[in-house]
């Protein structure tokens, strides 16, 4: 169960402690005219999350009373939409058709207590009647019918006798209700149609209003959940349910705030328009935000329940950040998809030197995952490696392969470059390099220094593969429509090579080494044609592209940042020595101002990172000089307001500083924000006193000895407990608040 109770699992407890149900039972209601969303995912964890937390059940049921837009392979593709998120229904599905007999009775039981009533004025008449927000409404003159004229025309709307629209059935209540819904609402309508399932039986449906009540009231449900549009007609649900006088237990209904994310529609009318005018490939195609794509696509369900309970429940509507998703199965794949050898474009590497052949043994997983695991990567003179990793003319702070910088064939060699080859159009082909042979990885004694690590393949065993990229299916952060659709959205790559092992594993999911996550296309893959899916890049591009941050900055001279003994350093220029100047008055080192003076890309990226996020500039200065500048020459990418942020993070005691250390490395390995790292691991730092000092009583306990010492004056032991307490608490104990407890502790004592 989720630690934080929502509101809804507060109302659902407190029913359970007075008695007012025995058994707790929800129930998913979805309509059958289309496949169920992302959004239908907030709703089914919901309803089936809070059954399975209080012992209750969960049914799944069919919302088909409307027999024009309604159809069976809607309800398979339900069906298998909920079962693949892991959710088992209580007994069979249920059909709201089935219970179009029941409806029928309590239609004419309202009637007989003069509560219903036959309306036979137009459509139009009917809304002109109704009134508006500010004016009351008049009653039908129809209304004035007797009950046995209201029983014999309903009787005759029901076998067919009139036309569509020519007569309604509606509930009697009060035409001046401050409430639009309590106007007289229709319960019934004429449609001559074919219903899916009943056929041609029925000319009269009856309406949501009416028929969800009492399904919800048959089924024996407690709690029924709806969206928040729903707000205004619960007090109809009421009404029907009282006026029809049903024997208790009955079923209340409560409503929550529907899922909305940005860059994504989530009406099943909308989609309906891309599947019918074949702008994606159908329900299913893997950039729709349906169940049924996001699957395909390659999300978990894992995933999917934890976006669903990260972004919890609440009363009021807001919009969520796609990216929140993207976030939720990079950090479920990051625990299970195996890291493997794919290159996008490959680039042909001859390695003169080298003759023979043999294999690798490379993990499937970066030791901080904790997970095990080799497999066995083929080596030999033709490697192919990616086209961007090597450039002949590199901008500055390029860290790959390049005529003068050798770069590590990940897992394997150092190589180095030769020559180019290139053909008659001066388009690059080949490149001829050597390798160095006792740079073996793990084994490197070369003493050869490389800035990075890029992926390769090798050419005899390697196999060519179809990737298929997927970028958001609208450019518009809030889109309306098609004309909003983003024209990039899939793009496909044909001749990528991967690793052999990839098609040899029963495996389904993988990390391509510094590209993304993949997942087998569940349709069109074969180990003779292998097609892959990108679930998601491994960094959220969407982001840094509509920011313009420049892919490679900042660059950093690893001279500049090491600073040297100041003696040794050459005098700053005037503009340097102005620089030098504002860096002192932001309240930066005079070493760190140094620094930035001198290197203009790391005080780039310091400005950056400052204008990003506001918190104290010497704390970022920190970073920035020592972390960062650390990380950049290693070519790894770092985004100046992810550090901005830990740094505000730290100012904010949120963290602390020895857990900030932490932070940075796991955000570099893994490119991940650090608030979500902070939350996700628990690393928020503490500084509840009173938690803290029960930490300091249990520490005072377990060293007598030193406090023994302590206390006849050997004061430098404090710090042995500030240590220890700190050490107790996982490192996550507030230091200054430490400090300040254990002072008064250790006296007091
Ligand atoms: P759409 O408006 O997308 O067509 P709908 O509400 O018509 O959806 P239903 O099949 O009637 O779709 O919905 C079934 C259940 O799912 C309802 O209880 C509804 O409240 C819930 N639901 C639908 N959309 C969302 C959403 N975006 N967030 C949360 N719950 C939703
Ligand atoms: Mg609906």
């Amino acid at each position: 169960m989720s630690e934080k109770k929502d509101f809804l699992r507060k109302i659902v407890e407190e029913d359970l402690k007075n008695g007012k149900y025995k058994q707790i039972v929800t129930r998913f209601p979805p309509e059958p005219n289309g496949f169920l969303h992302i959004g239908h995912a907030k709703s089914i964890s919901l309803n089936f999350g809070i059954a399975r937390d209080y012992g209750g059940v969960c049914n799944l049921r069919m919302d088909d009373t409307n027999p024009t837009t309604e159809d069976m392979r809607y309800v398979e593709a339900i069906k298998d939409a909920v079962a693949w998120l892991g959710f088992k229904w209580n007994g069979e599905v249920r059909y709201a058709s089935d219970y179009f007999e029941k409806f029928y009775e309590y239609a004419i039981k309202l009637i007989k207590m003069g509560r219903a009533y036959v309306d036979s004025l137009s459509e139009d008449e009917i809304r002109e009647y109704r009134g508006t927000v500010k004016e009351p409404g008049k009653r039908s003159i129809y209304a004035q019918r007797s009950v046995e004229e209201n029983l014999e025309l309903f009787e005759r709307m029901k076998k067919g006798e009139f036309k569509d629209g020519e007569h309604v059935l509606r509930a009697k209540i009060d035409m001046a209700s401050p409430n639009m819904k309590m106007r007289d609402p229709l319960l019934y309508r004429i449609r001559h149609a074919t219903h899916y399932r009943t056929g041609d039986k029925w000319k009269i449906y009856p309406m949501y209003d009416f028929a969800h009540p009492i399904s919800d009231y048959l089924e024996g449900v407690t709690h029924s959940l709806c969206t928040l549009e729903f707000e205004n007609n619960r007090e109809l649900y009421d009404w029907v349910i009282e006026n029809l006088e049903l024997k208790p237990p009955r079923p209340y209904q409560y409503e929550f705030a529907r899922l909305n994310m940005n860059y994504t529609v989530m009406s099943k009318r909308k989609l309906l328009e891309l599947v019918n005018k074949k702008l994606v490939s159908g329900w299913d195609d893997p950039r729709m935000p349906t169940i049924a794509g996001l699957r395909r696509r390659g999300y978990t369900p894992e995933a999917i329940l934890n976006f669903c309970e990260q972004i919890g429940v609440a009363k009021a509507n807001s919009v969520v950040d796609v990216a929140q998703l993207e976030f939720a199965i990079r950090d479920d794949l990051n625990k299970k998809a195996p890291r493997v050898m794919c290159v996008k474009e490959p680039l042909k590497v001859t390695i003169e030197n080298y003759e023979g052949y043999e294999e690798i043994e490379a993990p499937y997983f970066p030791s901080d995952v904790g997970k095990e695991g080799t497999r066995v990567l083929p080596f030999s003179k033709t490697v192919y490696i990616e086209r961007s990793d090597f450039e002949e003319n590199p901008p500055k702070g390029y860290f790959r392969l390049t005529p003068n910088q050798p770069v590590r064939l990940k897992f394997a060699y150092i190589i180095r470059l030769k020559e180019v080859i290139k053909d008659k159009n001066g388009e690059i082909i080949e490149l001829k390099a050597e390798y160095i042979p006792n740079s073996k990885s793990g084994q490197d004694n070369s003493g050869i220094k490389v800035k990075s690590a890029i992926q390769w393949v090798e050419e005899s065993s390697a196999l060519k593969a179809e990737l298929r990229l997927y970028e958001r299916l609208y450019r518009a952060e809030n889109p309306q429509g098609i004309e909003d659709l983003n024209p990039d959205s899939l793009k496909i790559v044909k001749n990528a090579l991967i690793e052999p092992w990839i098609v040899k594993t029963e495996q389904e999911r993988f990390q391509f080494e510094r590209i993304g996550y993949f997942f087998k296309e569940p349709v069109d893959y074969s180990k003779e044609n292998p097609v892959f899916n990108q679930i998601v890049p491994l960094k959220d591009s969407w982001a840094k592209k509509s920011k313009s941050v420049p892919k490679e900055q900042p660059k950093i001279k690893q001279k500049a940042v090491n600073g040297g003994k100041s003696g040794e350093m050459a005098k700053l220029t005037k503009e340097q020595e102005e620089l030098y100047e504002n860096y002192l008055k932001l309240g930066l080192s005079r070493q760190i101002a140094n620094i930035f003076a001198r290197d203009k890309e790391l005080a780039g990226f310091f400005d950056e990172a400052l204008k990003c996020v506001k918190t104290e500039a010497a704390a970022v200065a920190n970073i920035v000089a020592n972390d960062v500048a650390r990380v950049l020459k290693e070519g790894i990418e770092i985004e100046p307001k992810d550090v901005a942020t830990l740094a505000k993070l730290v100012q904010e005691e949120t963290i602390s500083n020895k857990i900030a250390k932490d932070v940075f490395e796991i955000m570099i390995k893994e490119g991940k924000e650090p608030l979500a790292i902070v939350q996700e691991r628990g690393l928020k730092q503490i500084s509840d006193p009173k938690e803290i000092q029960k930490i300091i009583d249990e520490v005072i306990t377990d060293n007598p000895g030193q406090l023994k010492a302590y206390k006849e004056g050997n004061k430098k032991l404090f710090g042995f407990f500030v240590g220890q307490v700190l050490k107790k608490s996982g490192g996550k104990a507030n230091p200054r608040i430490v400090n300040e407890l254990l002072k008064n502790s250790l006296t007091q004592i």
